[in-house]
């Protein structure tokens, strides 16, 4: 699949750097078109691999941001965005949308710019092109508070009903309790990239060898139609990539030595759709109530087994409950590993976002008792015992 991808706020801009990076590192053409969208100046000059005339800086004469940002305000992050739509439009002048198959805005749910802004740039997306608009979005940990829960649980309302279809990863499920925040989100980032490059990128290779069961952009598309929420599993394994040769020298081997080889590649297939299911889900969630299935296999063909696609393909039907599950290969000559990413679409048991939303009605409340007492505390605190004294003016 082609793409145009867009990262609203930092951690939106964050992760899609690190996808540009991992498609350099592997050879990839997914991200036909990016842009970073911020409103802060010092976030958008992080990127290491989104171009520079590809970063957008909004609300720069907004009161409340001016550049700096827009302290984790939802309802700012909004209003900034809404007002320089026209210069976030300009922005995609030159898209040429014939190359791109989808477009995907990505951002972190729990602060302002891309919490409150990811959804008004999605809306002008789905104005401005045909395409499915896809979303990605981070769901705040637990850790971070009251506060960004409720950004989230607001803003996932916004991005799910607008989008043909959302991806969730849940930074409370990724988080290791032994590294710095910073750290965490690196190798989060960097997790989180292997598996949508990996899933997103199937039917885009040079490859000249054409697979036989290759997925393709339509394969996708379809899976992800359903709507709702989406997550997705991956595993990899090394494999000796001179496997060419062998490939070659398997030709004159007896017709035993075929069989057993074909019967271990197909289990080693088999094996890894299995551990891709049953890994750290990006968002974790009841892998019975998703309504699709997607399976790309990514690696050197020599390593592709059809019975082993179709076995996984049968027993994914069975763990998903659907007869929607599609498996098909991306042909990565050079590859030193065989990876499955494995898209379960619209699943609908996601414990996470259930957790996050009871933080969120808590946090509402609670704010809204402080606003209620708030300004009777202080005219107490202003306020001598007997109300003796008077203001000066
Ligand atoms: P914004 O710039 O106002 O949209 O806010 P940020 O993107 O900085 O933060 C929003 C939320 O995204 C935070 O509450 C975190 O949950 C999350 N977050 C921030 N940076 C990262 C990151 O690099 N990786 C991940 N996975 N999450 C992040």
């Amino acid at each position: 699949m082609k793409l145009a991808t867009i990262g609203v706020g930092n951690a939106g801009s964050k992760i899609v750097d690190r996808m540009l990076e991992f498609e350099s590192q592997t050879d990839r053409n997914l991200c036909q078109h990016v842009h970073a969208i911020n409103t802060a100046r010092t976030d958008l000059a992080k990127p290491d691999y989104i171009p520079e005339d590809r970063r957008v800086l909004i609300g720069d004469t907004n009161q409340k941001a001016k550049g700096h940002g827009v302290g984790g305000d939802v309802e700012v992050g909004a209003e900034v965005a809404k007002a320089d739509i026209e210069e976030i439009r300009r922005a995609f002048d030159d898209v040429e949308i014939h190359e791109v198959d989808a477009l995907l805005v990505v951002a972190g749910l729990g602060g302002g710019s891309g919490s409150g802004g990811g959804p008004v740039v999605i809306d002008t997306l789905q104005e401005m092109y045909d395409e499915p608009v896809y979303g990605l979005g981070v769901l705040p940990g637990k850790y971070e508070g009251g506060r960004p829960a409720l950004n989230a649980a607001r803003s996932l309302q916004s991005f799910v009903t607008k989008v043909d279809n959302f991806i969730g990863f849940d930074n409370d499920a990724w988080r290791a309790r032994e590294q710095t925040i910073e750290e965490g989100y690196e190798q989060m980032n960097r997790e989180l990239a292997a598996r949508l490059v990996t899933l997103l990128a199937a039917g885009e290779t040079d490859d000249s060898e054409v697979a036989e069961n290759a997925m393709d952009s339509s394969d996708i598309i379809r899976t992800l139609d359903t709507g709702g929420v989406s997550t997705i599993g991956y595993a990899a394994t090394e494999v000796d990539n001179d496997a060419a040769t062998g490939g070659l020298l398997d030709r004159w081997s007896t017709d035993r030595a075929e069989s057993a080889d074909e019967g271990s590649k197909a289990t080693k297939i088999q094996g890894l759709v299995r551990r891709a299911v049953n890994s750290r889900l990006t968002v974790p969630a009841e892998i019975s109530s998703a309504d699709r299935a997607l399976v790309v296999l990514s690696g050197p063909p020599s390593e592709f087994s059809r019975k082993g696609i179709e076995s996984a393909r049968q027993w994914l039907e069975q763990e998903a409950d659907t007869v929607e599950v599609l498996v098909g290969d991306d042909p990565r000559g050079k590859s030193p590993q065989l990876a499955a990413a494995v898209l379960l679409s619209n699943v609908t048991e996601t414990p996470r976002i259930n957790e996050i939303q009871n933080q969120a009605v808590d946090a509402q409340e609670k704010i809204a008792e402080q606003e209620a007492v708030r300004e009777e505390e202080i005219n107490d605190l202003i306020t001598d015992e007997n109300n003796d004294l008077d203001p000066v003016v």
